[in-house]
C-alpha cells in the first residue's frame, strides 16, 4: 500500500517507538463486527438466537467481531434491524456519550447512521434524537438504516449546522460530533481513503471542524454532554482543534471517557493537558483508528432543561406559529385536492381517519403523541417532539402510512416499529424457512396449512419474533408489501 510520505512522517513524530508497531498492523486484515440493537433486542437473546461464532469486542457491551463466513450483511435477521454492522472503533463515540432516558440528542453529522442507531437505541423509545447530516443522499441512507432498526422518536434532518443552531440554541443533553475528516483510520478498510487525503488532508479539515464544533457548543444546554469524534489520527484534526475550542470556551471542560486498557492517551499540543482525550489506534487495539474528547458545559442545566431554547426564543415562538398555519393550510389544500380526485363516496374522508382505522388493528397507546398529515403522509409524533419551520426535515418522527385513492397503505417505517404482539394479524416464521428470502426479495409468499386461518387483510410478516415487512393476504397467498427500495438483491 502506497502510504503518502507527508503522512507517514506525521505518524513517525507522533508515534515514535510505536510507529514500526502501527506500520505493522497494515498487514493485517481490517476487522469486520456487528452491534447488537438494544433498542429490540437484548445482547444475551440476540447471542441465543444466532448460531454465529461471535467474539466480544471487549470495549463496546454490545459489539462482537464475526467471522466473514456468517455473512450477516445477508441474514433476515439483518432486515429485522438487530443489528447494525459497523468497523469497531467507530463504535465507541456512541457508546462513550452520556445519554439517559428523555434526553434530547443530536447527532450533527449522523451519516449513514452507525453512531445514530447506537444513541436511538439507548434512548428507548424516550426523549427524541435529531439525526442531521449535511448531504441529503447520505441522509436517505441515514433515514433507512433508522427505520430499519426501528427508530420512532426521531428528527432526520439535512440541515446546514448553522441553521439548525438558530432553532435549537442550548436545546441538547448530548451532541454527538462524529466530524468529516481526513479518514487515515480508514486506510487499511478503504483503500480509495489515501487518495481522498492527497487532495484533502488534515489543514483542509481542520476550519470545517473549528466551525463544526462552535455550532455543537451553540446547541448544548449548560450541564449537557458533547462528544467530538474523527476516524483521523492527525493532531491537527483532534487535539489542536479541542485546545482551540476550550481556549475559546471556558465554560467547557474535557472528561475522562469510559476507559479501556488500550485507549492511547491524548497528545499535549499546548499548555493544555489533553489526556483524557482517546486516539484508537490499530497497532494496540482491534479497531481500524479513531479519536475521541467528550466534553461537558458547565451550569445547572436542570433549570434550563424545563425551559428549551427553542421554546424560550420569541422568533421561533412566532415561526412556530406560522408553521402550525401553514400546516392547517397545506392539510385543507391536500384535503380538497384529494376531494376533488375521488367519488363521492370517498369525499371528506380523513387521512386520519383512514390511517386510525387500520391502527385499530395494533395494540399500542397511540394517545402519548399526536398525529400530522402534509398531502397525504399521515405521520406520528411521539409527546414534546415539535417540528420547526425553515428546517429541512427528511422524516418527522415515524411514518404512518399514506392514503392512496382513499386507501390507506402502511409504511414500510411503521411495520418496522411494531411487534408481534402488538398488531392484530402475524405470520412469524424462523429465518431458516425459504419464504423469508422471498418475501425480502418481493415476491408473492404461499400461506401454509394451519396458518393465519380465517385471517384476512394486512399481515405483519416477522421472522423469529421480529418484524419485517406488512403483506395483504389474498387467498393462500400474501401478496408483497415489503417496501421495494429495502429489497434484498
Ligand atoms: N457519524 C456517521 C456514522 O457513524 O455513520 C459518520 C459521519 S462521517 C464521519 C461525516 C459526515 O459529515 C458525512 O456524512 C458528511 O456528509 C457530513 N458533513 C460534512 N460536512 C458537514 C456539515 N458542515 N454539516 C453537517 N454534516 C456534514
Amino acid at each position: 500500500m502506497e502510504l503518502p510520505m507527508e503522512f507517514l512522517e506525521q505518524m513517525k513524530n507522533m508515534l515514535g517507538e510505536a510507529y514500526p508497531d502501527y506500520l505493522e498492523s497494515f498487514s493485517h486484515p481490517a476487522h469486520s463486527a456487528l452491534r447488537v440493537n438494544t433498542g429490540k433486542i437484548s445482547v444475551e437473546e440476540f447471542r441465543q438466537k444466532t448460531g454465529w461464532n461471535l467474539r466480544p469486542v471487549p470495549w463496546v457491551s454490545n459489539g462482537f467481531y464475526y467471522e466473514d463466513a456468517a455473512n450477516p450483511a445477508k441474514h433476515p435477521h439483518y432486515y429485522a434491524g438487530l443489528y447494525y454492522l459497523q468497523e469497531p472503533s467507530a463504535m465507541t463515540p456512541a457508546s462513550r456519550l452520556p445519554v439517559k432516558e428523555g434526553d434530547r440528542i443530536l447527532d450533527l453529522c449522523a451519516a449513514p447512521g452507525g453512531k445514530a442507531t447506537e444513541l436511538a437505541a439507548r434512548l428507548k423509545g424516550t426523549g427524541m434524537l435529531v439525526a442531521n447530516d449535511i448531504s441529503s443522499s447520505r441522509a436517505r441512507a441515514l433515514l433507512k438504516n433508522l427505520e430499519m432498526q426501528g427508530v420512532e422518536n426521531m428528527f432526520v434532518t439535512t440541515e446546514e449546522p448553522g441553521r439548525l443552531a438558530q432553532i435549537y440554541p442550548e436545546f441538547f443533553d448530548g451532541i454527538l460530533l462524529d466530524a468529516p475528516c481526513s479518514g487515515e483510520g480508514m486506510f487499511r478498510k478503504e483503500k480509495t481513503m489515501i487518495s481522498y487525503w492527497k487532495e484533502h488532508g488534515p489543514s483542509w479539515y481542520a476550519p470545517v471542524q473549528k466551525t463544526l464544533i462552535r455550532q455543537a457548543w451553540q446547541m448544548l444546554r449548560p450541564g449537557g454532554y458533547l462528544l467530538y469524534s474523527t476516524c483521523t489520527f492527525s493532531l491537527t484534526e483532534n487535539e489542536e482543534v479541542i485546545d482551540e475550542f476550550l481556549e475559546e470556551f471556558p465554560d467547557m471542560e474535557l472528561c475522562p471517557v469510559a476507559p479501556y486498557e488500550g485507549f492511547a492517551p491524548g497528545i499535549t499540543v499546548g499548555k493544555r493537558d489533553l489526556s483524557d482525550c482517546v486516539h484508537i489506534f490499530p497497532h494496540r487495539m482491534e479497531g481500524e483508528g479513531h479519536f475521541l474528547a467528550l466534553l461537558r458545559k458547565s451550569g445547572d442545566g436542570k433549570q434550563r432543561e424545563m425551559l428549551s431554547g427553542a421554546g424560550r426564543n420569541p422568533e421561533i415562538k412566532e415561526n412556530r406559529k406560522k408553521s402550525g398555519k401553514q400546516e392547517k393550510q397545506n392539510l385543507q389544500a391536500a384535503q380538497q385536492k384529494r376531494n376533488r380526485g375521488r367519488k363521492e363516496s370517498d369525499a371528506g374522508k380523513d387521512p386520519l381517519e383512514s390511517a386510525r382505522e387500520f391502527l385499530s388493528h395494533t395494540r399500542r397507546d397511540w394517545n402519548a403523541g399526536k398525529f400530522f398529515c402534509r398531502q397525504d403522509q399521515v405521520y406520528y409524533l411521539s409527546s414534546g417532539m415539535e417540528p420547526a419551520e425553515g428546517i429541512r426535515y427528511l422524516r418527522t418522527g415515524l411514518w404512518i402510512g399514506t392514503v392512496k385513492k382513499g386507501r390507506f397503505e402502511p409504511s414500510q417505517a411503521l411495520a418496522m416499529a411494531l411487534t408481534p404482539e402488538t398488531f392484530d394479524v402475524v405470520l412469524d416464521l424462523p429465518a431458516e424457512d425459504e419464504r423469508i428470502l422471498r418475501y425480502l426479495k418481493g415476491e408473492t409468499i404461499g400461506i401454509g396449512e394451519g396458518e393465519l386461518d380465517g385471517k384476512n387483510g394486512w399481515v405483519l410478516v416477522c421472522t423469529d419474533g421480529f418484524p419485517l415487512g406488512f403483506g395483504k393476504i389474498a387467498g393462500a397467498m400474501i401478496k408483497n408489501k415489503y417496501y421495494a427500495g429495502w429489497r434484498m438483491v
